[in-house]
């Protein structure tokens, strides 16, 4: 019988943060059953999410369209899930309308329309954040605050095989705590402000906000999903760059 090596440094890994999100979770009163984690995988090779699915990680964050779609097909399992969580550019979209299952950098209505044709072509459905820019910072895409009523609005109207979840947000980079608080405190105002217009089709819940260096902080102030690549898998080379794709 085949037997899959784990490693046990990821096996820690996972163990460690998912008890220090139970932990922010305790610490502000809030049930640790809320908070998902979205195991951030890009760079990594597809041995190293073998070992994670092996370990029941089944959904992995990837922030290049073609990076996801090799992975996709080099690794095939029944429960396993691709989201996008970077910059997309239009003409990579038919690669996240194949194989992703979710995307939560959902930043402009012209991405937005070329999602849904190529959804339709597949014959899928999306599930889909809208990435809010809530810090100054020229280098974080998002839609403003203030466009993401209308926003949200005109997709549930024009593209019906995005199904809206919900927000997500990448903090200031700063090591200034309250800077980085403020992010994640503006999009939890913004998510109660579009769930009082009730607009039809989309549900709010979830609030994708959090990474390795900050997701104790995005937990207190209401994140319900954390996407760690760093805490889980380890430092990647060129760290910086796979923050920032596509030609930045
Ligand atoms: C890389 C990345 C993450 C994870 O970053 P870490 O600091 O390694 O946890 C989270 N969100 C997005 C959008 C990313 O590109």
């Amino acid at each position: 019988m085949m037997t899959t090596s784990v490693s046990e440094e990821l096996r820690e890994r996972l163990r460690v943060t998912r008890e220090e999100i139970n932990q922010a979770a305790i610490s502000v009163g809030r049930n640790p059953a809320e908070i998902t984690l979205l195991p951030v995988s890009k760079t990594f090779p597809p041995e190293v999410i073998s070992q994670a699915l092996s370990l029941g990680e089944m959904r992995f964050g990837e922030n290049k369209a073609q990076e996801l779609r090799d992975k996709a097909q080099a690794l095939t399992h029944p429960e396993l899930q691709w989201v996008m969580i970077g910059y997309l550019q239009s003409n990579n979209a038919r690669y996240v309308a194949r194989y992703a299952s979710e995307i939560q950098s959902l930043d402009r209505l012209s991405l937005a329309k070329t999602l849904q044709r190529r959804l339709e072509l597949e014959n899928r459905h999306l599930d889909a954040l809208v990435q809010i820019k809530t810090s100054p910072e020229p280098s974080k895409y998002g839609v403003a605050p203030e466009d993401a009523a209308d926003f949200v609005a005109q997709i549930a109207q024009l593209c019906p095989r995005l199904h809206i979840k919900g927000l997500m947000t990448m903090a200031v980079n700063s090591e200034d705590e309250s800077a980085v608080r403020a992010c994640f405190r503006h999009l939890k105002a913004l998510q109660i402000e579009l769930k009082a217009l009730n607009i039809e089709g989309v549900s709010l819940e979830r609030l994708s906000m959090g990474m390795s260096g900050d997701f104790k902080l995005a937990i207190e102030e209401g994140s319900t999903e954390v996407r760690l690549g760093t805490a889980i898998f380890g430092h990647r080379k060129q760290q910086r760059d796979y923050y920032w794709p596509e030609g930045r």
